[in-house]
């Protein structure tokens, strides 16, 4: 592609920076030429005060662009705020849609990227691979406490089928579990293939197996609460690469106590813009719910990593700085899922 004139003058405000994030786009902005500048703090309504004549703002998972936000990115003259991931539970749409800033997103990278995490949290969880990794170093051969379960012939439920649902519905099937859906719309493709969607009481009550690919919003915040669990088998295994929010996280820690919940992996968590993407290895951390979390030897936790492969890093850099180049000559990106205002 031939970078364009405007595209030279245009210069985008990354927040929230990885290293690999600075590899990525630098690597993938030789064919777009904008000016990057990367900034390591998360946005917020202080950081809005580094933006200076940056008319393009690239943000992820955890930064905050809420109604104050945006007001203050209006006042800078930004005109599009790009989102490097698929959930925009962070953004305020209606405030971005009011000061006419543009909203885009990276709606698919590599759903097979997260998919195959849930499987690894699956099957870390169920067979303790990650124990005994550790056992062996230690010359304990021993199989006592490693004891998990054939995948085959097992119930998975999968709540939310759009791309990363499906694909984890494939991989399910691969290993010869019963495969049952939720979703708001019924996807007759995924019928054909033998998924069975059901409604969610149901699927709460079959399942051994519970795995969350929805997006965030008011009507799936806390999904998993005291009442959906108290429906569940017991036993339960929940696996969350979704949103931390779809849990209420209180109720999941009373369950396993009990012994409801017998297995839990989590790759999001309702409070992890404190927490992840840091290394807060010499710090006391103050969050006693993730805390307690950890103390659950049926608990994995992962930090917000299932995106996390040269394939959909390199897409998600492509397709962000592709999105951006398209708004700044049109007022919408063809791609109605990367459109959000
Ligand atoms: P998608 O938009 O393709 O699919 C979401 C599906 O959820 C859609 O089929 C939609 O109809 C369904 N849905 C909406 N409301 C629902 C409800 N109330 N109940 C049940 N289903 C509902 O999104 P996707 O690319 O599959 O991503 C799913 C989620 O995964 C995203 O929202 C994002 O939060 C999360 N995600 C996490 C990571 C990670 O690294 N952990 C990476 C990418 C995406």
């Amino acid at each position: 592609m031939q970078p364009s004139t405007f595209a030279k003058k245009t210069k985008i405000a990354f927040f929230s920076t990885q290293s690999y994030d600075k590899t990525f786009f630098e690597n993938r902005n030789a064919d777009f030429a904008f000016s990057l500048h990367f900034f390591e703090s998360q946005l917020n309504a202080l950081t809005v005060e580094l933006i200076q004549d940056e008319t393009v703002v690239c943000v992820f998972v955890n930064d905050i662009v809420n109604a104050q936000v945006i007001e203050s990115l209006a006042n800078k003259k930004v005109k599009i705020i790009a989102l490097r991931c698929a959930g925009f539970n962070n953004v305020d749409l209606d405030a971005a849609k009011k000061h006419g800033i543009h909203v885009c997103r990276v709606p698919s990278y590599s759903p097979e990227a997260v998919a195959e995490h849930a499987m690894a949290m699956i099957l870390t969880l169920n067979r303790k691979t990650h124990k005994a990794y550790n056992r062996v170093r230690e010359q304990n051969f021993s199989l006592n406490g490693l004891l998990g379960f054939d995948l085959h012939g097992k119930t998975i439920g999968i709540i939310g089928t759009g791309n990363i649902g499906k694909a984890f519905a494939k991989i399910a099937k691969g290993f010869g579990c019963k495969v049952l859906a939720f979703d708001v719309v019924v996807d007759p493709e995924m019928e054909k293939d033998g998924v069975i969607f059901t409604n969610l009481n149901s699927l709460f009550q079959e399942a051994d197996i519970i795995s969350l690919h929805c997006p965030l919003n008011e009507k799936t915040k806390h999904l998993i609460n005291e009442n959906s669990l108290s429906l569940m088998k017991e036993n339960i295994m929940i696996i969350n690469t979704s949103r931390g929010g779809l849990i209420q996280t209180s109720d999941v820690i009373e369950a396993l106590k009990k012994g409801k919940v017998g297995y839990l992996g989590i790759d999001v968590y309702e409070q992890e813009e404190k927490l992840f993407f840091k290394d807060l290895s010499d710090d006391i951390i103050q969050d006693d719910e993730i805390q307690r979390l950890m103390s659950f030897p049926n608990v994995l936790v992962t930090a917000h990593q299932a995106f996390f492969t040269k394939e959909a890093l390199t897409q998600i850099a492509l397709t962000t700085l592709g999105n951006i180049e398209t708004l700044l000559h049109s007022n919408k990106l063809e791609n109605k899922m990367a459109f959000l205002a």
